[in-house]
């Protein structure tokens, strides 16, 4: 039941933009929700990732928009910076030909004097996360007292990321009769409380709760022990050499781990997780988003929401510990009508998380076969890999008492004066390739762990 755009009764400038973007007919959350806003009734909007809802949102709040009011009109809440800019961004591209109106996205990370200025110039539409517009309101350089409109997306993530707090006390700012809306992926008794204290008789627009299996992804998993998870997702990365893809870790120091595996092994990869630089982060995004890094290697928070073309994969390299999560990060592939491929590796640690994962999506998840002989060949080759790292790791433990010996032995040369005819050889050398500790710690290498070196069996 989707229809044109032309249908709903939209100005005629802003039709030029949609129809400029390619968007032909409206997804089904867009041809129940617009109506509804239009009308102005507050709406809980229910649809999967990737299914349109910020046109749902953003397009009628557009038409809302009284061009001859430079009050700031429409408020938008997004959990991330990266989705907050995305909103934005999307948000400009309606407005393509409604120059009258301008919007702002205001996160945290970025420089608050230049989003005081840039507030100065009186957007219209402001989209931010909740800690930034918090601190403008505070510092009294946003007023959103004449807000029409307040919509709160991806509202179950603002919730799991501890901001109802902040909810509230923006609410509170705003005016009572204001039209509020609320998108989410998931429903939660959460949301169903916010909802109760924020809206007014909301109607609730849900498109089909079994969703993932209609959105174009098929989804794999792979019984996979942490240690061969890199192996697998190498392999898989040459295999199907998709355009872009993701890979989401747990940690962000798993996500730093992966990526710089990945690089060394020569892929175009790279890591983005909370605690990097916000800059860092955007010239991260623009470079996936044109293509320019291949894998984005990421932790939930920063990678939610993110809409880019392309994504043909994407690899839960850890099992999320929130079944949501799920849902959110293979949303990222398969977007906008295209096809895409999701794998979770799932070791017997993350079994039973998995299990749920299945039982609350509904999901088909088929485990990942057709490959098995290729990948068990693999897995011993990876097998003895990991067999002989242990044996070095197994060194490795007794390594400070083996230096210990040695070191023993270097002292009473030293005191003795035994080692002068080296002396010279070794100066020649210094001053030609290496440090005197490049040089020591090279030696010691070579006396301990070179297996068939007499030296190190004298010493063992
Ligand atoms: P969601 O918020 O539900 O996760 P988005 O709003 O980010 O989804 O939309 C996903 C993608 O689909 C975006 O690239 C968007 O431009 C595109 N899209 C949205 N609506 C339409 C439409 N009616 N026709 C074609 N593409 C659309
Ligand atoms: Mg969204």
């Amino acid at each position: 039941m989707n229809i044109k755009f032309k249908d709903l009764g939209l100005s005629k400038d802003l039709l030029k933009a949609i129809s400029i973007m390619g968007f032909k007919e409206t997804t089904p959350i867009q041809s129940k929700a617009i109506p509804e806003i239009l009308k102005g009734g507050d709406i809980i909007g229910l649809a999967a990732t990737g299914t349109g809802k910020t046109a749902a949102f953003g397009i009628p709040a557009i038409e809302k928009v009284d061009v001859d009011s430079k009050d700031v009109q429409i408020l938008v809440l997004c959990p991330t910076r990266e989705l907050a800019m995305q909103v934005a961004d999307e948000m400009n591209k309606f407005l393509k030909f409604k120059k009258e109106s301008s919007v702002l996205a205001v996160y945290g990370g970025q420089s608050i004097s230049r989003q005081i200025n840039a507030l100065r110039r009186k957007p219209q539409i402001i989209i931010g996360t909740p800690g930034r517009i918090l601190d403008h309101l505070e510092r009294g350089t946003l007023k959103i007292n004449k807000i029409k409109m307040l919509v709160l997306d991806e509202a179950d993530r603002m919730l799991d990321m501890g901001f109802r707090k902040d909810i509230k006390r923006i609410l509170s700012a705003t005016k009572k009769n204001r039209q509020t809306l609320l998108f989410s992926a998931t429903m939660s008794r959460e949301i169903l409380n916010l909802t109760r204290s924020y809206q007014k008789n909301p109607k609730t627009i849900k498109i089909d709760s079994n969703e993932l299996n209609k959105l174009s992804i098929e989804q794999f998993y792979l019984n996979s022990e942490p240690g061969y998870k890199i192996d697998f997702l190498m392999d898989l990365i040459n295999k199907y050499d998709p355009e872009l893809s993701i890979v989401f870790c747990n940690t962000k120091r798993k996500v730093d781990k992966i990526a710089k595996t990945l690089k060394q092994t020569g892929f175009s990869a790279a890591g983005i997780h909370g605690d990097m630089r916000q800059s860092k982060r955007d010239s991260i995004m623009n470079r996936f988003r044109k293509n320019k890094i291949k894998i984005l290697v990421a932790t939930d928070v920063a990678a939610r929401g993110i809409d880019v073309d392309n994504v043909q994969a994407v690899f839960n390299f850890e099992i999320p510990r929130e079944t949501d999560s799920y849902i959110h990060r293979i949303g990222r592939t398969g977007r906008a009508g295209k096809s895409g491929k999701a794998f979770s590796f799932v070791s017997k640690s993350e079994k039973r998380l998995f299990e749920k994962i299945i039982k609350y999506t509904k999901s088909h998840i088929k485990e990942y076969s057709n490959q098995k002989d290729n990948f068990s060949s693999r897995k011993k080759i990876v097998e003895k890999k990991n067999n002989k790292e242990k044996l070095e790791l197994n060194c490795d433990g007794h390594l400070e008492k083996k230096a210990n010996k040695v070191l023993k032995k270097v002292e009473k040369n030293i005191t003795k004066h035994e080692h002068a005819i080296y002396l010279e050889i070794a100066q020649n050398f210094i001053s030609k390739k290496c440090t005197h500790k490049d040089l020591s710690a090279a030696l010691l290498k070579i006396l301990i762990e070179e297996k068939n070196n007499k030296l190190f069996r004298k010493y063992n």
